[in-house]
């Protein structure tokens, strides 16, 4: 039974059951997974949506699955990463014999959807590279970056490309999965250990590329650090494709032994920055546009968001959902900017701490001009506060380099061109008025 095609039929039954949008954002981008027994597993990317599923929709899941495959499942929710993470059933654990043979691929991270921009161009360029030529070019490869930037996603673009185009057998594993396998076959000693150590062996050399995502957990484990290397030196050996994911640089990998480090260096590492403001751009748009959002996407919104979640891609994406879902529980209301800062309020708290140099700015120029911290917020326009208003968004802007839209923001919600002009009329101010200048950069100089 293939189970995509079955869940493309289910999907397109739910889809007459209920309303576009609550199928846009609930149900469109969900996968199943596996059905082990009578139990079905689904995975979605969020948790709202998970909970939604489990909480709202499952009688209605369960009955139109019954329909269409003719028997009763029950139906079990899972998220990307906790699939990615291991934290699924245990169901196919190593040594159950597999003819259609485990890859652990998610198809929908492929090279297509994968947003270039300057930040990961040559590790998408690297990768590219090594899923044409596996074992050739580059070996092992060596990919780190912080987390959220996309690592997993190349990987996986890699292993799909290569169970595309070459007849080549494929292993992504986790690093807990791998410890996890290899601690199996040592606690299973006393039932036929000698059986699990093959079956082992078999899933991790009988292969043509392994894919090791997230080595940092190796930890210090020394016989597991010990398995891996001799994983390692055997598919090398072999000319087997070697990828390797890490948070860090090899050098900075302080628990693993030197002669691994070595290994890993024989190869190519590659670097993956985090997205600048286009990327991220894009990335949205892109996102928006696969998931058929984009409608009711203004670009406000879209920047926004950009201007607010500069260091992690998967916090982009959750965002952007955030906003979706958001809309959808206010009756399918308008995506507007204030609707998407209400929703995303909690969101970013978290992660603004910049604002903190924003809220800086405003102090010093309202004490200086004698005025409230609100009046610079405020829409009066009196000249009394609208110039020092003038100069703290051109601070902001040209010192602290702050996006437009996130300075309209903090000053209560203003457009950005009125930040755009705003910095623009205190530029013309500054260049024939020296004084004026000097007061300025006494202002600039407060700031801590
Ligand atoms: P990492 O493994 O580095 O922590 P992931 O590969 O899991 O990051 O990426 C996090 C999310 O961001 C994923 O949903 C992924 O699809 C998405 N993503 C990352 N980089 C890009 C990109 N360049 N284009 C499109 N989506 C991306
Ligand atoms: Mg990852």
């Amino acid at each position: 039974m293939d189970i995509d095609k079955l869940w493309n039929i289910f999907l397109e039954k739910i889809k007459t059951k209920i309303s576009k949008i609550s199928y846009d954002t609930w149900f469109a981008d969900s996968k199943l997974y596996k059905i082990v027994d009578n139990k079905a597993i689904v995975v979605v990317s969020m948790h709202i949506q998970k909970k939604n599923l489990k909480e709202n929709y499952n009688d209605l899941i369960e009955e139109v699955f019954t329909e269409i495959s003719g028997s009763n499942f029950k139906f079990d929710y899972l998220l990307e990463e906790e699939i990615e993470n291991n934290i699924e059933i245990n169901t196919d654990e190593i040594g159950v014999p597999n003819n259609n043979f485990e890859t652990n691929l998610i198809s929908k991270y492929n090279f297509d959807n994968f947003v270039v921009g300057e930040s990961n161009k040559f590790a998408h360029a690297t990768a590219l590279a090594v899923a044409e030529n596996p074992g050739q070019m580059y070996n092992p490869l060596f990919i780190y970056g912080k987390s959220g930037l996309g690592k997993t996603h190349l990987m996986h673009a890699i292993g799909n490309y290569i169970v595309q185009n070459k007849n080549k057998r494929v292993l992504y594993v986790t690093c807990e999965r791998f410890v996890e396998d290899f601690i199996g076959i040592t606690r299973k000693k006393n039932k036929n250990n000698f059986d699990n150590v093959e079956i082992f062996k078999k899933k991790y050399r009988d292969i043509d590329v392994l894919i090791i995502d997230d080595i940092q957990y190796l930890g210090n484990a020394n016989q597991t650090q010990q398995e891996f290397f001799n994983t390692f030196n055997d598919l090398y050996g072999n000319n087997k494709q070697i990828i390797i994911s890490s948070d860090r640089s090899p050098e900075d990998l302080k628990l693993l032994e030197e002669r691994l480090l070595t290994r890993f260096n024989w190869g190519l590492t590659i670097n993956i920055f985090p997205p600048d403001f286009d990327l991220r751009m894009h990335i949205i748009d892109n996102k928006i546009e696969s998931n058929m959002l984009n409608s009711s996407f203004p670009k406000d919104v879209k920047e926004y968001i950009a201007s607010n979640c500069t260091g992690d891609i998967r916090k982009l994406e959750g965002a952007i959902t955030r906003v979706v879902a958001y809309a959808t529980m206010m009756n399918g209301s308008d995506i507007t900017l204030s609707l998407a800062i209400e929703a995303l309020q909690d969101y970013f708290s978290k992660t603004i701490i910049s604002k903190n140099k924003i809220d800086q700015v405003q102090q010093i120029v309202a004490n200086h001009y004698n005025i409230k911290v609100e009046d610079l917020k405020s829409k009066k326009r009196v000249s009394t506060i609208a110039f020092p208003r003038q100069i703290a968004m051109y601070i902001c802007r040209i010192i602290l380099e702050e996006p437009l839209t996130k300075i309209g923001i903090e000053f209560g919600g203003k457009d950005h061109t009125t930040v755009m002009h705003s910095v623009d009329k205190i530029k013309k101010q500054i260049k024939k008025d020296q004084n004026f200048e000097f007061e300025i950069n006494k202002l600039i100089n407060q700031i801590k």
